[in-house]
């Protein structure tokens, strides 16, 4: 019998586990155009908070007691589809479960790019293309320009870190705690800020930004971004990827520097990272050379076991993770 998460309840304000449940699920006869996959590999993502509540919005809600859907590799163990073969490996959405039953077209096989599989669920998958396409792209950032990054230990910071400096500009992290903060100097960040340490964000980020930022990409909001406002130069681009500060308590934030939106021109710009899927081609050829030269640094926090699913999600909202967080099947 397959095994598969699914949302008990929905969370009012940060997850728990009683939120969550292990159902048994069936594992039917392979229709024509299907596959069966044993998956190995499961992401964790922050987006996977939004799909908890029940609002409209670009994912649609999780559906109680049904298996929760997320970003998986495996490897086909049946197949009725024509082109795909039993060994192959192929990503898809069908996470949170250990065996997935889907049309063949809902899977994609993984590139023969010569790195780990996994690493399609973080530098080379989703987290990746939204660092490279909000940073090159979003934030039109350029050589020379200073770069801001919030949650830079993280699987998408992580990563802007990095396109940020081998496209040779200058970066600012923020991280919690001394040991991410180190890790990040040692991507070759210019200056991390620990935004725990008790020190206001404004005052860390204007004493390692003397003449000021010219990029902000924001996975936190909150008192990062308001940080980042103060300390735009004009003109500055602004990239909002994420606000995982708010994605618990919802929140609302207070920004104090938001009229110099005005004064110094900031442009802000929202995105979600399916906005450059027909562009993934693109987004391969440089990482993946990037990757293979060893240029790129890939790191992953790994929790075994389907059982430890709701712990490795729980675990980005207190900072569990340096780089991409995972499940090993
Ligand atoms: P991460 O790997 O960065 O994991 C989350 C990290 O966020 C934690 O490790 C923690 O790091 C930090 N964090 C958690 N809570 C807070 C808080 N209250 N204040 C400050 N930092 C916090 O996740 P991802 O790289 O996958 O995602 C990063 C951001 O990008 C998220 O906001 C996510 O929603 C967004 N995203 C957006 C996409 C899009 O298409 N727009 C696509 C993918 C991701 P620390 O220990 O440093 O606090």
């Amino acid at each position: 019998m397959a095994q598969a998460w699914t949302l008990a309840s929905r969370p009012n304000g940060t997850p728990t586990h009683d939120n969550f449940a292990l159902i048994d699920v069936a594992s039917p006869a392979l229709e024509p155009g299907q596959i069966r996959i044993a998956n190995h590999w499961l992401s964790v993502d922050p987006y996977m908070r939004g799909r908890m509540n029940d609002v409209k919005s670009y994912t649609p809600p999780f559906v109680l007691g049904e298996p929760m859907q997320g970003g998986a590799v495996g490897e086909i163990t049946e197949s009725a589809a024509e082109g795909f073969a039993v060994g192959d490996l192929v990503l898809h959405m069908a996470g949170w479960r250990d065996e997935a039953v889907i049309p063949a077209s809902q899977a994609q096989r993984v590139p023969a790019l010569g790195v780990d599989p996994q690493a399609f669920l973080g530098q080379l998958g989703m987290p990746g293309m939204t660092a490279y396409f909000g940073l090159l792209e979003v934030a039109s950032a350029k050589p020379g320009d200073v770069v801001f990054v919030s949650a830079a230990a993280g699987a998408v910071g992580s990563t802007v870190v990095q396109i940020a400096k081998a496209k040779g500009m200058t970066v600012i992290g923020s991280a919690g705690g001394a040991d991410k903060c180190a890790w990040v100097s040692s991507l070759g960040a210019d200056a991390v800020i620990d935004y725990k340490d008790g020190t206001p964000l404004i005052k860390q980020l204007a004493a390692v930004a003397p003449n000021g930022i010219d990029v902000y990409f924001d996975n936190v909001g909150g008192e990062h971004l308001d940080a980042a406002l103060g300390l735009a130069n004009e003109r500055a681009r602004f990239a909002i990827c994420g606000m995982i500060e708010m994605y618990n308590t919802g929140a609302p934030t207070e920004l104090r520097f938001a009229a110099r939106i005005i004064g110094a021109r900031i442009r802000i710009q929202g995105f979600i990272v399916s906005d450059y899927m027909s562009r993934a081609g693109e987004f391969y050829n440089e990482m993946g050379g990037w990757l293979q030269s060893g240029q790129l640094v890939r790191e992953e926090t790994i929790h075994e076991g389907l059982a430890s699913m709701p712990d490795a999600f729980l675990g980005l909202f207190s900072g569990g993770n340096k780089g991409k967080m995972l499940v090993r099947v």
